[in-house]
């Protein structure tokens, strides 16, 4: 076998693990709360945090401590005997949100997979089978698996991996009217995240959210939120639609829910979970003992008295700081965006470089869609970690040079 790949020129070029990530050269070694440690030793500020997921910071005490324990009592039985940490956290979830109901997955695609068939369950549960097809929107991000990929209906996503998965009907993020008229006899729920996360951390406004509740309700559709990244405290809230008035029907949640622990949800009301009977749905390790560990450890920090105040107060500094940042830097930044601590700087140029300049002073941070830096520190920074981030940032956009801008 490797003579044979090294005879071919093409195949030798292919490195042992997969290219498919545009990664930044920093190898990572270690995390404490806010900061990420390169194999070097190099500290860096982490306003990236695993891309919203390490919620808590890295190497929480508390999820330390419950995933030790854990790992010393059992692993992984399978979904064929009951996992009392799944009843928990099942329950916990029910008792905070719109919800009475939950399935555990691993991962965020996962969870929406699980939402996506739950509705096109409910419909032929209810004898209308030929309802299958979702409206979603532009600028979407919904997974990486063949129906989620269909369901962003980004063009990067699907490109050659087709043919697309059918049933996914996209309209401009936002408009209303769109959204009435793309509704048809086939139409079966209406999918959205409440603040876009990949496509340039777009708040969806109360009014648009409640239109949608009243055009489901009057269709009898499904309406369905990704909260994979907007949700588990990021927003303030524990999860960023209890903003508005609005409830979903079925919502999609991962990233944060395990704190780095690789664990997905799909909740739903009783009416939308009606036809996902014994055998329709399942996962090996969905829920298993260590990711229920960590996850009832997450869920117990974050509804402690005044954890969602705090997050509220820094995010309220932070957006003031960086609006502050904006008026310093107009020829760079366009404006502050995002909900809470998921926050955005839309830029007037492409931000790769300014997000490979900031690592270089010790300050990670991500790109969106749009133009936008994405900014998604762990909910327990302190506004002195916020002050190190713009004092980072400062330096950063002021050795932009004019050309660039
Ligand atoms: C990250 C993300 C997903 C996909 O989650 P994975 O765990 O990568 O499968 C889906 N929806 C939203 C809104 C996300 O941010």
């Amino acid at each position: 076998m490797k003579n044979s790949r090294l005879d071919d020129p093409q195949q030798s070029l292919m490195p042992p693990l997969l290219p498919a990530y545009a990664r930044a050269d920093l190898r990572v070694e270690r995390g404490e709360g806010p900061y990420l440690y390169d194999t070097d030793g190099k500290r860096y500020l982490d306003f990236v945090a695993g891309v919203a997921v390490n919620c808590l910071g890295h190497c929480h005490p508390a999820l330390v401590a419950a995933l030790e324990t854990q790992a010393k009592k059992l692993w992984h039985a399978s979904n064929l005997f009951r996992i009392p940490g799944q009843e928990e956290l099942a329950a916990r979830l029910v008792n905070a949100t719109f919800a009475d109901t939950v399935f555990f997955g691993n991962s965020g695609a996962e969870a929406v997979e699980c939402a996506i068939k739950m509705a096109r369950k409910y419909q032929s549960h209810i004898g209308r089978p030929e309802r299958f097809r979702i409206i979603t929107f532009e600028g979407a991000f919904h997974g990486r698996t063949l129906a989620t990929i269909a369901a962003s209906g980004q063009e990067k996503l699907l490109k050659g991996f087709g043919p697309k998965v059918d049933g996914f009907d996209q309209v401009s993020f936002g408009n209303l009217a769109a959204t009435r008229a793309a509704i048809g006899e086939e139409t079966a729920a209406i999918m959205i995240e409440p603040v876009q996360g990949e496509g340039g951390v777009r708040p969806a406004s109360a009014e648009f959210l409640q239109g949608l509740r009243t055009l489901a309700d009057e269709h009898n559709l499904l309406l369905i939120f990704d909260e994979i990244q907007c949700g588990m405290g990021r927003s303030g809230k524990l999860f960023a639609h209890e903003w508005t008035r609005v409830a979903p029907d079925i919502m999609a949640v991962a990233k944060g829910i395990g704190g780095g622990f690789p664990l997905g949800a799909c909740l739903a009301t009783a009416r939308a979970a009606e036809g996902m009977t014994v055998g329709s749905h399942g996962s090996t390790y969905g829920g298993n003992p260590l990711a229920m560990a960590v996850g009832n450890a997450v869920l117990s920090e974050i509804l402690k008295p005044g954890f969602l105040k705090t997050v509220i107060d820094t995010a309220d500094y932070m957006r003031a700081q960086l609006v502050a940042l904006a008026n310093r830097h107009p020829a760079v930044i366009d404006n502050v965006r995002g909900s809470g601590l998921m926050l955005g700087l839309r830029l007037k140029l492409p931000p790769a470089d300014i997000v490979t300049a900031a690592r270089g002073r010790g300050l990670l941070v991500a790109v969106a869609g749009d133009n936008v830096m994405r900014l998604l520190p762990p909910l327990i920074i302190e506004r002195a970690h916020v002050d190190e981030a713009i004092a980072l940032l400062d330096e950063t956009f002021a050795a932009v040079t004019p050309a660039e801008a």
